[in-house]
């Protein structure tokens, strides 16, 4: 963006120095330049850098205060909790924001569940294995089993994103008598054997 005499860059972190009712002071702090703009100006050519995907921030170490949302999200696995905690340069830096988590709440559990034991339906039907319908693996199973549940085999507490259901006897279908729960770790261990 240019006006006038100023220039400033694409693709480029500001610092926010001050805030007044009708502008903004930013800083390059590169070449420690300081510059003014009217509030339009800043909300039509910036956005506000509230906050960073774990993942873009990969490589970086921060000596301040990090705060770590959306734990508790299906795809925060313990190499993404990993990886943004390492961020930090002193543990003691870190929060974690437990506050309600939008993103994972009763209907996208159900959501996800549906489609699991659709995936095992196609799976046992494609292998011939007999379905009875009335004993097969249901939501609630998944639910009252598997979260916050161990994996049977390796006792690991199950996190949301690797829950699978494991078949005792393998002959047989995803049968409630034949489930239990299991980490996806162990469940691909099972298939290579
Ligand atoms: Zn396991």
């Amino acid at each position: 963006m240019k006006k006038g005499d100023l220039k400033i860059n694409k693709n480029y972190v500001y610092k926010i120095i001050s805030v007044g009712s009708s502008n903004i002071s930013i800083l390059d702090e590169a070449i420690n330049a300081e510059y003014t703009l009217e509030r339009h100006i800043i909300d039509k050519h910036f956005i506000y850098g509230y906050a960073r995907t774990v993942y873009s921030i990969q490589g970086k170490s921060i000596k301040e205060n990090v705060i770590i949302h959306q734990i508790n999200h299906g795809y925060a696995t313990k190499k993404w909790l990993y990886v943004a905690m390492s961020r930090a340069t002193d543990l003691n830096n870190i929060y974690i924001y437990k506050g309600k988590n939008e993103l994972i709440n009763e209907e996208s559990i159900k959501t996800y569940f549906t489609k699991k034991i659709e995936g095992y339906v196609k799976q046992d039907l494609s292998k011939g294995r007999k379905i009875d319908k009335t004993r097969y693996i249901t939501v609630d199973w998944l639910k009252e089993n598997c979260i916050d549940k161990r994996c049977f085999h390796c006792k690991e507490i199950l996190e949301l994103k690797e829950i699978t259901a494991d078949r005792l006897d393998n002959n047989l279908a995803h049968h409630l008598n034949n489930c239990v729960p299991c980490c996806l770790t162990c469940n691909l261990k099972k298939i290579q054997y």
